[in-house]
């Protein structure tokens, strides 16, 4: 039997077409907003990208982690084009809908928080941070909010605050938000390790900042763009029994880590964790522009009457589009398959490993891994050129990866959980060629 294959490449790439269209771009769109592929997308199906000169790509850059569900997957693009006929916009703070209301209780019912809980939807991540923010704030009657090295929460005025890496996010950017707080993420492979985290942690109350002025904590329990670096499980119960002695708001910030993409619906599970809140986005409504705060009702009620709000949030299209999501998970086990996935490229990573002594480090939870590459394993001196190379290697050969990590030396799997065995064994393939090819120059 012949076997289909889903990388097809009829041009250089970019194209003619595709070309033309970034030439275009040059001239109109804005600066800084650089392509990391040159790749021009036409359309999208399941773990594809076709662009515009008809080369399809296997994706594993996920839209950044928004495509947990798949690209366009059937289910969602009907329930898109339903709602969208029905009413697409009222703004839920003047006339509210339904489809608000019973995705907040599906979110509830899968979501970590053990007694009452509540929701309150937003667009982006960024908002969502910012907003769980404004809660904690409210609730504890107190303004700091302390961050991680490495953490990154969106670009808006306090989470590009809270954001750590410094180009190109933040260089010439500010001044920042007040109140902002810094301390290092326990590292397994540069370090801090967890004891020496731990301890600046406590330390931070003598020499940084009191604990009567501490609203929240916001943590990423495992690095999205940071590098994919999870906690550990000693270092977010410290943390969690911190916030509990001096009455501090914990925040996981799920927004890359949800929606099943560690192996579990939410990172906090894996250790045992009752956040008081989480933000979630991306991957919560398969491509459509919609986050969330969830959190305890005690907290998520604290804001007085028309604190929280906006035109545009909690939109019934989005909404509908992440209802189907949480149908499309539950129908195709999408949280278990992203444990499945995580096992064999775990397994296919390490193998790379023990080959090339460049690739420093493999990690993460589930299906959320990335390797990390180094000069040298002794120095671990960064090598972002070769993740460059790699990327550039796999890209000529169809697969679409993603960089991630403050020094841009990791290269991570945001793969859509859809992905069928065979396209995710000639996504390995090429991943593997591209090492040989990057490694050899
Ligand atoms: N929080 C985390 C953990 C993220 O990874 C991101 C985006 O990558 C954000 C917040 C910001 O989300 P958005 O880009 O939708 O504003």
């Amino acid at each position: 039997m012949a076997v289909t294959r889903a990388i097809t490449l009829k041009t250089e790439i970019p194209g003619p077409r595709g070309r033309a269209i970034l030439e275009r771009k040059e001239r109109v769109v804005a600066g800084p907003l650089v392509p990391q592929l040159p790749v021009v997308a036409a359309e999208t199906s399941g773990s594809t990208i076709t662009d515009v000169d008809g080369n399809t790509f296997i994706d594993f850059t996920g839209g950044v982690g928004v495509l947990n569900a798949g690209h366009s997957h059937p289910q969602i693009v009907q329930a898109v084009q339903e709602q969208a006929a029905r009413f697409m916009h009222t703004d839920f703070t003047v006339i509210p809908y339904e489809v608000y209301v019973e995705l907040a209780e599906r979110l509830l019912a899968v979501s970590p928080f053990r007694g009452p809980a509540k929701a309150a939807f937003f667009n982006a991540g960024t908002e969502a941070v910012e907003n769980a923010v404004k809660f904690a704030r409210s609730y504890t009657r107190r303004t700091a909010v302390v961050c991680f090295e490495g953490g990154f929460h969106g670009r808006t005025l306090l989470s590009l605050t809270m954001t750590s890496k410094v180009h190109p996010y933040k260089a010439g950017l500010g001044p920042f938000a007040p109140e902002v707080y810094r301390l290092p993420y326990p590292d397994s492979y540069r370090g801090p390790g967890t004891r020496e985290a731990l301890d600046a942690l406590e330390r931070s109350l003598t020499t940084v900042v009191p604990p009567e002025e501490i609203a929240c904590v916001v943590i990423e329990p495992q690095l999205g763009e940071g590098g994919f670096m999870p906690a550990s499980q000693d270092y977010m119960d410290g943390l969690r029994s911190f916030c509990d002695r001096h009455g501090i708001v914990l925040v996981a910030d799920e927004v890359q880590t949800g929606f099943g993409r560690t192996g579990r619906m939410w990172a906090v599970e894996h250790y045992g964790i009752e956040p008081d809140l989480m933000t979630v986005a991306k991957s919560i409504a398969g491509g459509l522009p919609l986050s969330g705060v969830l959190g305890k009702a005690e907290i998520m009620d604290a804001p007085a009457e028309g604190g929280v709000g906006g035109t545009y949030v909690g939109n019934p299209v989005a909404l509908a589009a992440a209802l189907a999501v949480l149908d499309v998970f539950e129908e195709e086990g999408l949280v278990e398959r992203a444990a499945e996935l995580g096992d064999t490229l775990r397994a296919r990573m390490l193998g790379w490993q023990g080959r090339f002594a460049a690739i420093g480090d493999v990690r993460g939870l589930g299906a959320m891994l990335a390797i990390e590459l180094v000069r040298d394993r002794d120095t671990k001196e960064p090598a972002p050129e070769l993740a460059s190379a790699v990327i550039d290697q796999a890209l000529a050969r169809g697969l679409l990866l993603l960089k991630a990590g403050v020094h841009g030396n990791c290269i991570r799997v945001l793969c859509p959980l859809t992905i069928s065995e065979a396209d995710l064994a000639e996504a390995l393939d090429a991943w593997e060629q591209a090492l040989e090819a990057a490694f050899a120059a």
